[in-house]
Order: structure tokens, then C-alpha cells, then sequence
């Protein structure tokens, strides 16, 4: 650490990765500008104690901006939790099924979905409401192919599947039952009604900051549901309680979600104006694929496919990688698809700057002019 190295914004390349993810430039000006000293507190947010008038400052505006862009009302209690989305595969059923005899509820619509099934059959019982595995979670339920359970606990579903890119476009109706969903990948990226959700899950750094903190939105009934038994840190109540501070929280994670909130709310317009946004973005994309005469094969069904995940196949595989090659060559990185999907995978949350989504955008165009040349 002897030479001091000043990086420039013109070395940042675009940067397409499912996360961790691009996150506004003002967000990171502003987080760089105040490293050394918090305005008014003379310490780094990476020094100060979590139990300072700073953080205390830096928690309230948080969750105050977080509940005004989603509209969560009273009915709600909102915490940060650490462990990732996937602790919340197991806090949910540990929280809200655990010794019960009801089932709980899965529509499974990708592999997130598969893989918090997964933990939920160690609680309790579990029930497969839907599940598209067998075309590789390229779309989601018609309408009547959901076949719930008669009395579920609560019904669990992913908003987006980040790996397939498998979107719902509207909050999902699915009866009377608690709905708990996996926000991970758009949250914050469009208005939700949060009155329709028991409970919402969301890691931060797919849309909403750097990994970290994962948010829990959860309708104060369901507290109740708890087992006293339950290990101290894996119970909601313990932190509802506590304020999200019954530990020592993820505090810089925290501040950087509370400057990505602050972000969409000035900077943005908010989240009917970031869903604008990211629905554009994503058109840009799919319509080089619908007119692409079948060169870019898109994985999910037209109807379902994501605004965060363009999911998408080349004629074969060493045209794929030759295209991500290339792709990089250019400042377009991170593209290559997951494993299970194969392919190209272009994430293009809220932070992808339309000028990004451009530049990949005359990238296909070009690519495949070139091959039929
Ligand atoms: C990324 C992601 C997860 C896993 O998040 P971790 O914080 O790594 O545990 C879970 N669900 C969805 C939908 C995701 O996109």
C-alpha cells in the first residue's frame, strides 16, 4: 500500500453481472466522498459504532425512505437481516411453518425457487404448487395450473428468477394464505403492493447496494407465529424487537442501501419512474432479439421474461463464448449465462445505465451482421 492509486470513471466499464451487481456512479461518489468522515461526524461510516447517534441517523432515513417508496404501511414491520436471501430460505419455514401441521406452498419458477423448497422440506411439510422444471423454467403458471393446498401455511414464490430470467409482472394472486416472496432480484426496481405480501425477502446486491444486508418486510400477525424455541438470531421477533440492531448490523451495507434509496427517490423520480426506466432498457434488448430471426434465441417465454435477467441462447456454444470474448473486449463484461441456462446472460438492474444497455445493444446487432456477412 505505498503507491496511492487514483482511479478515473473513465476506467469503469459496463458491467452486466447477476451479482454482486453495478451500482449508481453517485451512489459510489457519494460513498467515496464521505469514506474518510461522515459530514458532521469526523469518522468513517466503517468506524463508527452501531449503537451511534450516526447510525442511529443512518437506520431511521433508511427505513423511513424505504417505506415511502414502497408504500409499506403500519400492518408491516421492516428489518435488516444478515445471511443473505438464502438464511431466508430457512428463517421463513423455521419462522412460519415450523410445527405445524398445514403445508406450505411453493411455486417453483426457477432455481432460487428450487433451491428454497429445498430448505423449507426440513420443517415442515411442503407442497409443490407448480413447478416449471420440466422445460427448464422458461415460464410461469397459466392461469389454473397453480393447484395450492387446502389450507397453506403460506404460499412462497419468486418475483424474479435471476438465473432463468423468469419475471411475474404483477404482484401474484394466490389466495387468502400468507404470500411470501423472494424480492432478491427487482427489489426496488418497480412499485410493489406490499399490502398483498406476508412477508418480502430481498438481498441487497442485485438492485439495492452491496452484499450484506438482506431486507425483511413482514406483516405483524405473523410474529406471532414463532416458536419460543426457535435459536435466538434465527427468530424474526428478535429483531423486530431489537431494531434491527440486536447484534452488530452490516452497517456500511445499510448506509450504502440507504444512499441507493436516496438515489431512486431524487435522482430517479422514484419507483414508478425506475420501472420506466429498466422496462426501456429491457426493450431495447428483447427487440433485437425478436428481429434477430431466431440468432438470438431468447430463454424465457415472451410473456414472463425479466426486465433485471435478458436471458438469451446463440446458434452453439463456441459462437457464445466467441461472443462474450468479444463482448469484454469492448467493456461489456460478465455476460456469460449460468451454467444451467447456458448462453448469455445480460443483468441490467437499476444501476445499468441506458447508455449501457446501448452499447450491448449495437454490440449483438453488429455481432450478427457479421456472421451472415
Ligand atoms: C441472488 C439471489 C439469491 C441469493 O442471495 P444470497 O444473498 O447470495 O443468499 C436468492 N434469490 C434470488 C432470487 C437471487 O437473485
Amino acid at each position: 500500500m505505498t503507491e496511492r492509486s487514483l482511479v478515473s470513471v473513465a476506467e469503469r466499464v459496463f458491467n452486466f453481472s447477476p451479482g454482486p451487481a453495478v451500482l449508481p456512479l453517485e451512489v459510489l461518489e457519494r460513498a467515496r466522498d464521505e469514506l474518510l468522515a461522515l459530514p458532521g461526524v469526523g469518522i468513517s461510516v466503517l468506524e463508527i459504532s452501531h449503537r451511534s447517534p450516526a447510525f442511529d441517523r443512518i437506520l431511521e432515513e433508511t427505513l423511513g425512505d424505504l417505506r415511502s417508496l414502497l408504500g409499506i404501511g403500519p400492518d408491516h414491520e421492516v428489518v435488516f437481516l444478515q445471511g443473505g436471501a438464502s438464511l431466508q430460505f430457512s428463517m421463513v419455514p423455521m419462522n412460519l411453518l415450523r410445527g405445524r401441521t398445514q403445508a406450505a406452498d411453493y411455486v417453483v419458477t426457477g432455481t432460487w425457487g428450487a433451491t428454497a423448497i429445498k430448505e423449507a422440506r426440513r420443517e415442515g411439510r411442503v407442497h409443490v404448487a407448480w413447478d416449471g422444471g420440466t422445460t427448464n423454467y422458461d415460464r410461469l403458471p397459466a392461469a389454473g395450473e397453480i393447484a395450492l393446498s387446502a389450507d397453506p401455511a403460506y404460499v412462497h414464490v419468486t418475483s424474479n428468477e435471476t438465473i432463468q430470467g423468469v419475471q411475474w409482472k404483477h404482484d401474484p394472486d394466490l389466495g387468502p394464505a400468507p404470500l411470501v416472496c423472494d424480492c432478491s432480484s427487482d427489489f426496488l426496481s418497480r412499485p410493489i403492493d406490499v399490502a398483498k405480501y406476508g412477508l418480502i425477502y430481498a438481498c441487497a446486491q442485485k438492485n439495492a447496494g452491496v452484499a450484506g444486508v438482506t431486507t425483511v418486510i413482514i406483516r405483524k400477525d405473523l410474529l406471532d407465529r414463532s416458536r419460543d424455541d426457535l435459536p435466538t438470531m434465527l427468530d424474526y421477533r428478535t429483531h423486530v424487537k431489537n431494531g434491527s440492531r440486536p447484534n452488530t448490523p452490516p452497517v456500511f451495507a445499510v448506509y450504502v442501501l440507504g444512499l441507493v434509496c436516496r438515489w431512486i427517490r431524487d435522482s430517479v423520480g422514484g419507483l414508478a419512474a425506475m420501472d420506466r426506466h429498466n422496462r426501456g432498457k429491457a426493450k431495447l434488448l428483447y427487440d433485437v432479439l425478436d428481429a434477430s430471426g431466431g440468432f438470438y434465441a431468447g430463454h424465457a417465454r415472451p410473456d414472463c421474461r425479466s426486465d433485471m435477467n435478458v436471458t438469451f441462447r446463440l446458434p452453439d456454444e463456441a459462437t457464445e463464448k466467441e461472443f462474450v470474448k468479444g463482448a469484454s473486449a469492448r467493456g461489456l463484461i460478465d455476460l456469460k449465462g449460468h451454467r444451467s441456462v447456458g448462453g448469455i446472460r445480460a443483468s441490467i438492474y437499476n444501476a445499468m445505465p441506458m447508455a449501457g444497455v446501448e452499447a450491448l445493444r449495437d454490440y449483438m446487432l453488429e455481432f450478427q451482421q457479421a456472421r451472415r456477412a
